[in-house]
């Protein structure tokens, strides 16, 4: 690879991701005076997080009702369908409020009550009293929690002396020979040079891959880099067969209209203007839990009762609402809502449907943000120098389905606890051996092979027949058949890479190059996904099979474990789930029926 140069650098932590996890954990370990290093592929503050409307979940109770962190707890692991394990799960509920309390003393923006409190609404699945009747446990800055989150937090990065790599694009991990970690190699955007980051933690933040799926609600950056590092570093992800669907997305568009419209006392009905929610949910209605209602919405749809001239998406009612309370409360969506439906939600209801969202699986890691693989007897063992936090990682606190809300507070409590664990462990400008001979030729040669690739198939075309198969093989609802299908039509869409073409050559600002590397990440974690789906005959959570409509607990609760081969072959193994929690505060929450 005589054509390509090296420029080196060492840190102590180098963080690949500069979303809400990366930020946060980037901005711990710098304040613990380690060297820190944080990458991004695009500006920080154009990361998916900025997208985050609905809010972030904490029981600080300043609502009537009052709240608790056991109840949050009981809520986070009904929702996970008893696939979280329960340690992580107490450490995420029980860190919740401070988490918060530190993001308003950094200044972030929250939306407040009459008292001059942070504001809280209702989300789905987060209630009082184990189960009593909705909580409003979800603290918002109006419909753009995200944004003012992820702004808070670049500024205070930027406190602590964070040095940022902006518009690098990772490649890979650099592993030695006893399968530790030791650095990660960028390809730098606009200049075209190829960097070597030796450190003695890599942690990586890099994002959810909604963009396996042709409709989704994520950003068209979300493809997933990290798991696909991981995978072809030979270690496995985690759950990856559970995919959440949004109950509503903009029909058409794909573009999200935050939980927080039905927090506010919005309602879904079919064509006969019937709110169906009472029927499948009669106790939380249009606020159980997401893939509770996006399954709802698609019976609905099945069985001829959708909207419009095809019958085929529901309705979301906003229109009985004051608009003042809409306009102070939910003024991006309603502004989402005219621009990609033509609607005036003051007015009418916005036609919507079920998207795909977020990502429960990923890259399996403890409560301390360090990643695990499986060897010998020990599931739970820690690769050396490798960390994950964010929707990348599956630590695992959304189990089967991820409650609304969850999302963000898993990022600056996971973040936080990563930059807390760097800072235990590791020496300050600690020494680090010479990194391996022959450190970043296999990303040099990925990227090579795909920069001359003279194929006949555009990325885009291989990528839109990838996609189509996720979202018609990989759906809400799912069977065996159409499972096995999806996996052989995905191994079709393998057999099509090594005829991709990438037209330029050139390596500054080639979008054709960087999309093929991500074409690349996203095929191996769609076939994962689909592998996985098939492989659980059951239903959990996300994961709804009409050939095995019952959740088995004697036979699957356990999390699948799955590598990847760059051919696609996938082989899956299993860890148990943790049945115990963090403290002697709270006992282990045992499984039972799951209704709303
Ligand atoms: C529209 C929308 C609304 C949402 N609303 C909510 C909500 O209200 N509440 C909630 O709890 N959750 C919400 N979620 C979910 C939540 O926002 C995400 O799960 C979360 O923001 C992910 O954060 P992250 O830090 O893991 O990654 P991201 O914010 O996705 O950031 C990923 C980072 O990794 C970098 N990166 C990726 N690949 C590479 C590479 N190869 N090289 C270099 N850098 C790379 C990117 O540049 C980026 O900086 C929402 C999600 C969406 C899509």
């Amino acid at each position: 690879m005589s054509e390509y140069e090296w420029v080196d650098h060492t840190f102590d932590v180098v963080v690949v991701g500069a979303g809400g996890s990366g930020l946060r954990a980037a901005l711990g370990a710098a304040q613990a005076g380690l060297k820190t290093a944080c990458i991004s592929k695009v500006f920080p503050t154009r990361s998916h997080t900025v997208a985050a409307q609905g809010g972030i979940a904490a029981s600080l109770g300043n609502m009537e009702g009052g709240d608790d962190w056991r109840w949050h707890m009981y809520d986070t692991v009904k929702g996970s369908d008893w696939l979280g394990d329960q340690d992580s799960i107490e450490y995420l509920v029980r860190h919740a409020p401070d988490a918060v309390y530190e993001l308003e003393h950094w200044g972030m923006p929250f939306s407040r009550t009459d008292k001059g409190e942070i504001y809280q609404r209702a989300f789905g699945g987060m209630t009082r009293e184990y189960g009593n009747g909705p909580a409003q446990r979800t603290c918002a800055a109006a419909d753009r929690t995200g944004h003012a989150m992820l702004h808070t937090l670049y500024g205070q990065s930027l406190k602590y002396d964070v040095e940022f790599f902006i518009e690098h694009f990772a490649m890979d991990l650099i592993m030695d020979d006893d399968g530790a970690c030791r650095g990660v190699t960028t390809w730098q955007l606009d200049d075209g040079t190829m960097h070597r980051f030796r450190a003695q933690r890599v942690i990586l933040a890099t994002g959810g891959y909604g963009r396996s799926f042709f409709s989704c609600t994520s950003a068209h950056t979300c493809t997933g880099d990290g798991n696909a590092m991981v995978l072809r570093a030979g270690l496995p992800l985690q759950d990856m067969e559970f995919v959440q669907f949004h109950p509503t997305g903009i029909y058409g568009s794909g573009c999200l209209i935050t939980e927080g419209a039905r927090g506010e006392g919005g309602y879904l009905t079919n064509s006969q203007g019937e709110r169906f929610m009472e029927r499948y949910a009669p106790s939380a209605k249009d606020l159980a839990s997401r893939d509770v209602v996006s399954r709802s919405m698609t019976m609905e749809i099945r069985e001829g009762r959708g909207v419009g001239p095809e019958k085929d998406h529901i309705f979301l009612h906003l229109d009985h609402l004051d608009p003042d309370i809409l306009a102070a409360r939910l003024p991006g969506i309603s502004e989402s809502a005219r621009v990609f439906a033509g609607v005036d939600v003051t007015k009418e209801p916005i036609p919507v449907i079920p998207t795909v969202h977020y990502n429960m699986g990923g890259i399996p890691t403890n409560y301390h943000g360090e990643v695990l693989t499986k060897k010998g007897d020990n599931p739970d063992a820690v690769v050396p120098g490798l960390m994950a936090v964010g929707e990348a990682a599956c630590v695992s606190v959304h189990g089967a389905n991820r409650l609304g809300s969850n999302s963000l507070i898993d990022l600056v409590v996971f973040g936080r606890a990563a930059g807390l664990r760097c800072g235990e462990k590791l020496e300050v400008n600690g020494r680090q051996p010479e990194l391996p001979k022959n450190a970043g030729n296999n990303a040099l040669e990925r990227l090579d092979k795909y920069r001359n690739a003279k194929g006949g198939t555009p990325t885009a075309k291989l990528r839109l027949q990838m996609q189509k198969v996720m979202q018609a093989n990989c759906a809400v609802y799912r069977t065996g058949d159409t499972l096995n299908e999806g996996v052989a039509k995905i191994a079709e869409c393998y057999e099509g890479m090594p005829d991709l073409s990438v037209k330029d050559t050139s390596l500054i600002w080639n979008t054709d190059l960087v999309e093929t590397l991500e074409m690349d990440n996203l095929i191996a974690q769609a076939a994962v996904t689909v592998t996985g789906a098939a492989n659980r005959q059951e239903s959990r959570g996300a994961h709804a099979r009409e050939d095995f409509s019952d959740r088995n607990d004697e036979e699957w609760m356990k999390h699948t474990l799955a590598w990847c081969d760059d051919k696609g072959k996938v082989t899956i193994d299993y860890r148990p789930v943790h049945t115990y929690t963090m403290s002697e505060d709270i006992d282990y929450i045992k499984p039972k029926a799951r209704v709303y």
